[in-house]
């Protein structure tokens, strides 16, 4: 592909999740996100999927501002909450966005359990123009271990182990979580559409 063959805008307001995808796109795309357009107001997540909730990411934005978006819904999926908290993990806890109370909750939810099988799933929609041009998905199975471990990453990062490692996310580092990361692979297909069609 081109050197930085233009402008990805990613449909967030969330930093963590923009630096990550900055850093896996490296100097291909020059990416911005929803905090560079200061119109653009909150984006409802309604839908009952991620998907749901990236295509209306992906077409809200992109039908107000011009290029490339690329829209991210994700979250956790513990088999046994039943896949929850699934689209509602960003509220988990009670409050949108508050991840200290979101792991305490899934803490409390764990307590005592022994089946601890999870995984974080992530979809990406391509949008210009207030049109879809194509989705993606990744995940990455893993296990919710007993009590929070490391700095680093976000969210419930402390409290997912990866599969064939012990330590969590927050803990391995962000080159190492980019690499297996539910993210880092979606954008893994992002990047070869965008090689091949743009
Ligand atoms: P979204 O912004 O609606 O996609 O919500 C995503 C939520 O899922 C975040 O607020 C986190 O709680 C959780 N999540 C998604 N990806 C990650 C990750 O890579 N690490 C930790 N938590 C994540």
């Amino acid at each position: 592909m081109k050197e930085s063959s233009g402008r990805l805008v990613i449909a967030t307001r969330n930093a963590h999740k923009t630096q990550e995808i900055r850093e896996m796109v490296g100097d291909r795309f020059e990416v911005v996100d929803a905090t560079a357009f200061a119109e653009l107001g909150p984006v409802e997540e309604t839908g009952r999927t991620f998907l749901e909730n990236a295509r209306l990411k992906a077409l809200a934005v992109s039908s107000r501002v011009g290029g490339i978006v690329l829209a991210d819904d994700s979250g956790l999926e513990v088999d046994a909450l039943g896949g929850e908290p699934g689209v509602h993990s960003s509220s988990y806890g009670g409050e949108e966005g508050n991840h200290a109370r979101n792991n305490a909750r899934l803490m409390a939810e764990m307590e005592g359990r022994a089946e601890r099988s999870a995984r974080f799933r992530c979809v990406m929609v391509l949008a210009e123009g207030g049109a879809e041009l194509a989705h993606f998905d990744g995940a990455v199975e893993g296990r919710i271990l007993v009590g929070p471990r490391g700095e680093g990453g976000f969210g419930y990062d402390p409290l997912f182990a990866p599969e064939g490692h012990d330590e969590s996310f927050a803990e391995l580092g962000s080159e190492v979580k980019n690499s297996l990361s539910h993210r880092g692979r979606a954008l893994a297909r992002v990047i070869v559409w965008l090689a091949e069609n743009r």
